[in-house]
């Protein structure tokens, strides 16, 4: 995989932005007329759409490749489209489109991602991959490896945010610690945010693309349209051009360290306390599972099952008392994983005693 610092060459984010669907050329070419002073390194149309329902507007389909590349070119910016089939590759290649992302819907199916990937191979297309719509780091890593290895050089992600069942503030939940860890996984790859998806309505827009700054992500891709109320997709979301120039003004771009030394010095004093209080929280998780083994063992001799309601209840009800400083929420998923790791150790001490029963 090239490094990110190939996707652009200077040395502020990135920032791909434009219509969710190409609408029609006047839509398309008002749009990215307001775009271009926020100096886009890239301009984003959807040509096919894929909908979650049917009866939703998918897109114009190929008869707008043509006009929407000219209009892109007479601006002087690349233009990047979503790609769902290994025919719509073809096609973009043929219309001499360089940019292509793989969306939500698409990564979810290695199929299909691997048709993809082996139209791709040996074309000079730069990829995106969206993060599947579910919290599966795995299958968005796997579309990226499906890519890589189609020789395609330029691979990166884009962050999007995964759906959930109710409602939730967000269209599209960020569950940010996925991104995180593909970050971890892939330090050298380019990861944008898409802001807009995971907001799913354009006063939120700003404050996801804070957090994604906020984050290291690498740049954003963010949707606009010159009037987004009569928007054919995606309407609630959509900026206006101008909203767009205003909210990247208005992002505060942070640095990983302060040129104070006095700051530094102080970030790095609490550093050194935090490595002290989470060593003690390991040693005392430690002796924690140590308690749950001899308890375990107690219970195998005497036959007492493993849970016990009565007492779960009681744990989660005294801690989260206990908890005063703490996000309620943070707490019971805490306590939830500690319970479940118990139970796994007894569970798996249960089985071994058993399996060794048989062997003798
Ligand atoms: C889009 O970018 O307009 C789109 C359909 O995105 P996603 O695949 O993230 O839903
Ligand atoms: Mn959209």
């Amino acid at each position: 995989m090239i490094h990110k610092s190939a996707w652009h060459k200077h040395n502020r984010q990135m920032l791909i932005a434009g219509p969710c669907s190409a609408e029609s050329p006047q839509q398309f070419s008002e749009t990215i007329q307001g775009i271009l002073p926020a100096q886009p390194d890239l301009i984003r149309a959807g040509i096919w759409k894929p909908r979650t329902k049917p009866g939703q507007f998918e897109g114009l389909g190929a008869a707008a490749l043509e006009w929407t590349q000219d209009i892109a070119k007479q601006a002087g910016v690349p233009l990047m489209v979503e790609v769902a089939s290994a025919e719509h590759v073809g096609m973009a290649v043929e219309a001499g489109i360089r940019h292509v992302w793989l969306g939500a819907r698409t990564t979810v199916n290695p199929f299909l991602v691997q048709e993809i990937a082996s139209a791709l191979e040996g074309t000079p297309m730069a990829v995106l991959v969206k993060n599947p719509v579910s919290p599966d780091i795995e299958l968005w890593s796997g579309a990226i490896e499906r890519l890589l290895k189609a020789g395609i050089e330029r691979v990166g992600a884009v962050h999007r945010g995964f759906s959930g069942y109710g409602r939730t503030l967000y269209r599209n939940h960020p569950s940010w610690e996925i991104p995180i860890e593909l970050r971890r996984r892939y330090p050298d790859m380019l990861i944008l945010c898409d802001p807009s998806h995971i907001a799913g309505d354009r006063l939120l827009v700003p404050e996801v693309a804070q957090m994604a700054l906020d984050l290291e992500f690498d740049g954003l891709m963010v949707e606009s349209h010159i009037s987004p109320d009569s928007a054919l997709s995606d309407a609630k979301q959509q900026l206006t051009p101008k909203a767009l120039t205003e909210m990247l003004g208005r992002l505060v771009h942070r640095s990983l360290q302060s040129s104070d030394g006095v700051v530094n010095a102080r970030i790095e004093q609490l550093r050194t306390q935090i490595d002290d209080v989470d060593a003690q929280i390991i040693s005392l998780l430690q002796e924690r599972m140590a308690l749950v083994d001899d308890i375990g063992s107690v219970k195998e001799e005497f036959d007492i099952t493993i849970l016990q309601h009565e007492r779960w209840t009681e744990i989660l009800r005294t801690r989260q008392a206990w908890a005063t400083e703490l996000n309620p929420d943070f707490v019971r998923q805490m306590l939830f994983l500690i319970h479940q790791e118990s139970i796994d150790r007894q569970a798996e001490r249960f089985r071994y005693a058993r399996a060794s029963e048989q062997v003798n």
